[in-house]
């Protein structure tokens, strides 16, 4: 598609619309001359080049990419009215789309019926899923694991709950016996399962991890925040172990970010329960707002208030096109998770790099060849600055702090001479990645060979 075109028509479409109100002369305060804008533009772009190329597969770093031209099209033409999803009337239309989009994700995970609402990031997602949690389970703690994303953590020290980190596997997984063994304190009300960890992509096994929590009592929520979109692959067995997946809908909630794998702009998580009751932990009575409709609102179920209108019409629009299914974005999932297995095998052929460890979804981890951590953690450094720093051919990695006894469980043969290593790290979550990956991995390869 056209996004130039298609940004005018979303201009025209504004103009359009507001034409049937009447005219407004514009208060002369707010007005501006293209004189003047037009300086301060040239000052603003000329800023913002100090940017990543996120867009390029020779951005192959932390987990970012650009929106989708349907989404930066659907979030602007929204945008223009700037309506609010904290209520019906601060949006009738885009709270339409996101219920609707919600439900599509609900889909996605196997929640049938669900209660949920977007929210401006998979943090805040989290923080609502935990604190129903404690509704649920007043006086117990929460149990994540050691890998899990920082958020859990931070967010059981605001809304003062025992948190319980427990150990991971050989793969970075949670490890069943320390969740057994924690449920088995009774001190726990909920498990934090995590499907896709941010640091190395690893998939708790949440099969597992339901059976043991129903034993106890205890809830199950799912941080699927970066993995989440993998729930189209996952349930359909195509390529991934199915199990993990098709066990979410078995668990009480999930957070998932569409401004991760959903083609988004920033400003864009969620947060789903299984059960729709759950919404009433979140129900407040304000005088103010909730007069236009008889519904459940959004608002109502939230603990933020204001939120972006145009975030529900920026993945509305995407959905329309790219459905959550196998051949809509599947296909896009299934071309990263290649890209990163194509390269793991390069890797692992190679004399100048080794694999940290097989990729589960679509985040590769390697390091540069060596006998000792503390050799390997120097020199993935400097890898990542010599690939940002190279004039004519630069690559953009990012680095993974790994603990000195994981990375021996992994590779006994490097001598452990310190604490902790830096290994280098790559999430490969554009399709354009996958025609890519020779040509990125000689240039890597040629990197390790000179640090
Ligand atoms: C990114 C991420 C988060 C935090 O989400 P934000 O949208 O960055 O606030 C939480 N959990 C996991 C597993 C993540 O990958």
């Amino acid at each position: 598609m056209d996004q130039r075109y298609w940004l005018t028509r979303a201009a025209d479409f504004a103009a359009s619309w507001a034409e049937q109100f009447g005219p407004v002369q514009p208060h002369a305060s707010h007005q501006v001359s293209d004189d003047q804008f037009g300086v301060v533009f040239e000052q603003f772009t000329k800023r913002l080049e100090n940017n990543y190329p996120f867009f390029h597969p020779r951005y192959a770093g932390q987990m970012v990419k650009p929106p989708h031209p349907a989404a930066i099209v659907g979030y602007l033409t929204a945008m223009q009215f700037n309506p609010n999803n904290h209520a019906q009337e601060g949006g009738p239309a885009t709270t339409e789309m996101e219920r609707e989009c919600v439900a599509a994700l609900a889909e996605m995970v196997g929640f049938d019926p669900h209660v949920g609402h977007l929210t401006t990031s998979g943090t805040m997602a989290n923080l609502e899923a935990l604190y129903v949690a404690r509704q649920l389970h007043p006086g117990k703690g929460i149990a994540f694991s050691s890998e899990c994303h920082y958020t859990h953590e931070r967010m059981c020290h605001v809304l003062g709950i025992q948190g319980h980190r427990l150990p991971v596997d050989a793969v970075g997984r949670v490890d069943l016996d320390a969740v057994e063994h924690v449920l088995h304190t009774g001190r726990v009300g909920t498990i934090v399962a995590t499907t896709g960890t941010t640091g190395l992509g690893a998939v708790d096994q949440v099969h597992e991890i339901v059976a043991l929590a129903r034993n106890y009592g205890a809830r199950v929520h799912v941080d699927a925040a970066y993995g989440g979109f993998y729930s189209i692959l996952g349930r359909a067995a195509l390529e991934i172990d199915p199990r993990p997946w098709r066990a979410i809908a078995s668990c009480d909630s999930v957070a998932v970010d569409p401004h991760k794998h959903g083609l988004q702009p920033y400003g864009c998580g969620a947060v789903l329960f299984a059960d729709p009751r759950a919404g009433k932990h979140l129900s407040h009575d304000s005088p103010y707002t909730y007069f236009t409709d008889s519904q459940l609102h959004l608002g109502e179920i939230s603990l933020e208030c204001s939120r972006a209108g145009a975030s529900a019409a920026a993945l509305w629009l995407t959905l329309q096109l790219l459905p959550l299914t196998p051949s809509g974005f599947g296909a896009i999932l299934a071309a990263n998770r290649r890209a990163a297995v194509t390269w793991a095998s390069a890797i692992s052929a190679s004399s100048e790099l080794s694999l940290y460890q097989q990729p589960e979804l679509d985040i590769v981890t390697y390091f540069p060849s060596d006998t000792h951590m503390s050799t390997v953690d120097a020199r993935s450094d400097a890898l990542l600055r010599a690939g940002m720093a190279a004039e004519d051919d630069p690559v953009y990695l990012s680095l993974l702090r790994t603990d000195g006894s994981a990375f021996r469980r992994r590779h006994p043969q490097v001598v452990q001479d310190t604490d902790s290593a830096r290994v280098l790290r790559s999430v490969l979550m554009k399709p354009e990645s996958e025609a890519y990956v020779d040509t990125l991995h000689a240039r890597v390869e040629e990197l390790a060979a000179r640090v």
